[in-house]
């Protein structure tokens, strides 16, 4: 027989997920209900609500995706691409990357610019793939590089690539409900987040929305959206309309806690939100600098719910790593790509960004005999 599920009570403080706080668990654990039945539709209505607000947007076509952050960016992409459209990506990460390969999946003529891990995209480079694709029918960029712990910049960028005719696209899975992020006041076309980082709820979900602009591209579109689960002109109905159809079946019990996670998050106010996340990482920089760790990226763009650090000179870190979870329940994230091994990528990030979390983190190292200080 198989035992009984019984998981170690971790400290998450990794890339995502994040911890979850109790009333979310508790929340999942409400009875279901049918999909369709009139208290899940008002629920759903309450949701859709909460994300415009969270997004701080008025889009109509505000809804999420029941599939995880990935599948928010390929909603985005698939619906607002048709092969031969041209579209440019920042690719200074992991995820840039992936919005590459979607891109091309969707037959689209994809200009990159590819910056160094640990950069961002800035004004002169989009000025410059302008000058070689000057009319892109999309910019696509992430605001949080939770691969390097970077933060882009959008204002700007946001009128550069109006003023050329085409949409703004942007990944906000890391930044959402962590730092600044205004839809509406940075004009932004397509967006999509995850359930998993600081809105800190189970991950399985993606927040979308998207402009009035984008939806004019919808509408103009001349072939049909490849994936039949994620084409907006069928799903939508189900999120919004007067008369709610059968889609899919969503999952009832991830909807109740993301309520449960955005009540959260209104209840503590968005600016207060961003603050903590910003006050906490001030604490959590010094006292990793007092250990020896470098960080990675410049300070100016330095996202403070990710922090990638270098660890001091002489540490096993996959050592570390693993003595840190299987000895304090302690998960932090290792580096990727060309930073594996390299890097430690510490996770603040909704209710694991704490002084407890930095606290625990630090006293930990302090403790690990191996641990080298720099
Ligand atoms: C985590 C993450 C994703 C993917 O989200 P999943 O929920 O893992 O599919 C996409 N973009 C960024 C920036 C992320 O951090």
């Amino acid at each position: 027989m198989y035992k009984e599920l019984n998981t170690s009570t971790r400290v998450l403080m990794g890339p995502g997920p994040s911890d979850a706080h109790p009333r979310v668990l508790k929340a999942m654990s409400t009875p279901l209900i049918g999909h369709l039945d009139p208290e899940f539709v008002a629920i759903m209505d309450e949701v859709k609500t909460m994300v415009q607000e969270t997004f701080i947007t008025k889009n109509h076509l505000t809804f999420v995706v029941s599939a995880p952050g990935s599948a928010g960016m390929e909603t985005c992409l698939v619906n607002l691409l048709e092969p031969g459209d041209e579209i440019i990506i920042g690719v200074n990460g992991v995820f840039g990357g992936r919005m590459a390969d979607i891109a091309e999946r969707c037959g689209a003529v994809v200009h990159k610019i590819e910056k160094e891990w640990g950069g961002i995209i800035t004004t002169e480079d989009v000025k410059n793939a302008l000058e070689t694709c000057p009319k892109p029918k999309m910019l696509a960029l992430v605001h949080a590089e939770t691969s390097t712990g970077a933060l882009q910049p959008l204002k700007e960028i946001s009128d550069l690539i109006h003023n050329a005719g085409g949409l703004l696209m942007v990944d906000a899975v890391t930044s959402y409900c962590g730092v600044e992020l205004r839809v509406d006041d940075w004009d932004i076309d397509a967006i999509y987040t995850g359930t998993q980082k600081c809105l800190s709820a189970p991950p399985g979900l993606s927040p979308v929305s998207f402009s009035d602009r984008a939806l004019k591209a919808l509408e103009n579109r001349k072939t049909k959206v490849q994936s039949w689960f994620l084409d907006l002109s069928l799903v939508k109905n189900y999120w919004g309309g007067a008369k709610r159809a059968y889609h899919h079946t969503a999952p009832v019990s991830s909807v109740y806690a993301l309520r449960e996670s955005l009540r959260i998050v209104l209840e503590e106010g968005l600016e207060k939100r961003w603050e903590r996340h910003q006050a906490v990482h001030e604490v959590l920089k010094t006292k990793l600098e007092e250990l020896g760790f470098k960080y990675l990226v410049d300070e100016q763009y330095r996202l403070p719910n990710l922090n990638s650090v270098f660890l001091p000179e002489g540490n096993d870190e996959a050592l570390l790593r693993s003595k840190l979870l299987n000895e304090y329940n302690i998960e932090v994230g290792g580096g990727l790509g060309a930073f594996a091994g390299k890097i430690w990528r510490v996770g603040i990030m909704g209710e694991s960004c704490t002084l407890n979390h930095v606290n625990m983190l630090v006293s930990a190292l302090e403790d690990i005999k191996e641990f080298k200080r720099g």
